[in-house]
């Protein structure tokens, strides 16, 4: 093993920060033997802090409409194939009230950019969930907005918010999104999310189109500096009615190693195994997990739209996805000897 992949490793778990080239010799050095030599301190540390429990979030997508046109999202505004829905507030009440009683206490509104969901229409659906339930979090994921409208919806109610920022690479998010779009606002919109007091997180696709070990370096180089509570990931997968039709889809194997880069790095981060890594590998959310991830989010949207929501080919809109299903995700979680637990799960105190 070279001299730079020691240290590396030394200072991921002792809990040093690390510098580009590091990050970079750790990516380029995956192994089996690598991903078991993380995983193992990376369970370690989860365990420490958040003991055997996995948390669960309800998530429900309620629009798929989208003004942006994304290279890689199946959303897209171009993709003309889609059937597109919005759900009414009573559609995602009813969505909260089940989710409710399956035991879900953290709801995460996610849809594209939509521009029917103004404001004030956003807001008054916020508050009614958190007026009808106030012992559960909103977390939004709605994409990029005006600090004014984030901080509007968080008086409504929502206290977490999602935004991957994608890629950390200005060169890179160019690659990926149209001219229209700023690797400069997006970056914007996440300090401003944090400013206001939401709990944010970022997170990236793993293997996007154009993605290098020094683009992957750069995520989290951003991410040691941005301390987030949350961090998404999930390997690409390519949608058939994009631009990115016929790339290459990212690993379920570099995603295992980034997941327990990433319980090393912040030991208290909120990190859910993605649907995207469920999608690509049978046994994904399991693995996820076992790398060190601690989070799922099962889906409970309205099972006629669930397929529409497709973000990329194949997505994974049944059995554990379903939250009417979610006996036996407790039992699968159980059976690798993790308790799936209904407190909200805010990010723990020591952070
Ligand atoms: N409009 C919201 C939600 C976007 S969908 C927003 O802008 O934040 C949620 C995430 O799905 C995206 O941030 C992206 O990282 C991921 N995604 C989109 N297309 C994907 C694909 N083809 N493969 C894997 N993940 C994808």
């Amino acid at each position: 093993m070279n001299t730079i992949l020691t240290t590396a490793i030394d200072k991921l778990v002792s809990h040093r920060p690390l510098g580009q080239e590091e990050f970079v010799a750790i990516i380029e050095g995956n192994s089996v033997e690598l991903r078991n030599e993380l995983s193992l301190p990376a369970d370690r540390e989860r365990k420490q802090y958040f003991g055997n429990r996995i948390y669960i979030r309800g998530l429900i997508e309620f629009s798929n409409y989208c003004k942006n046109n994304c290279y890689y999202c199946g959303i897209r505004c171009g993709n003309q194939a889609l059937c597109r829905y919005r759900l009414t507030a009573e559609d995602i009440l009813s969505c909260c009230q089940k989710g409710y009683q399956s035991g879900f206490r953290t709801f995460v509104l996610q849809s594209g950019e939509d521009p029917y969901f103004q404001d004030e229409q956003l807001a008054a659906i916020v508050s009614a969930i958190h007026w009808r339930f106030p012992d559960c979090a909103i977390t939004l994921s709605i994409g990029e907005r005006s600090m004014e409208s984030y901080k509007r919806l968080f008086d409504a109610g929502a206290s977490r918010y999602l935004l991957r920022h994608e890629t950390a690479d200005a060169a890179h998010y160019v690659k990926l999104h149209p001219a229209s779009m700023s690797y400069k606002n997006r970056m914007q919109c996440l300090k401003d999310l944090k400013e206001i007091g939401y709990q944010t997180g970022c997170g990236f696709m793993v293997g996007s189109p154009f993605q290098t070990p020094e683009h992957l370096a750069k995520d989290l180089l951003f991410i040691q500096a941005f301390k987030p509570h949350m961090v998404g990931i999930g390997p690409f997968i390519s949608h058939r009615d994009t631009p990115f039709s016929g790339c290459a889809n990212g690993t379920l194997e570099l995603t295992l190693l980034l997941i327990s880069i990433l319980r090393l790095m912040q030991p208290t981060l909120l990190l859910p195994a993605t649907t995207a890594l469920a999608t690509i590998h049978p046994e994904g959310r399991d693995l996820g997990i076992l790398a060190g991830a601690n989070v799922v989010m099962p889906n409970l949207s309205p099972a006629h739209v669930r397929k529409d929501y497709s973000l990329y080919d194949n997505k994974s809109c049944t059995e554990a996805e379903a939250a009417e299903s979610i006996s036996s995700l407790k039992e699968r979680m159980a059976q690798i000897g993790f308790q799936i637990v209904t407190d909200r799960g805010d990010t723990p105190s020591v952070f």
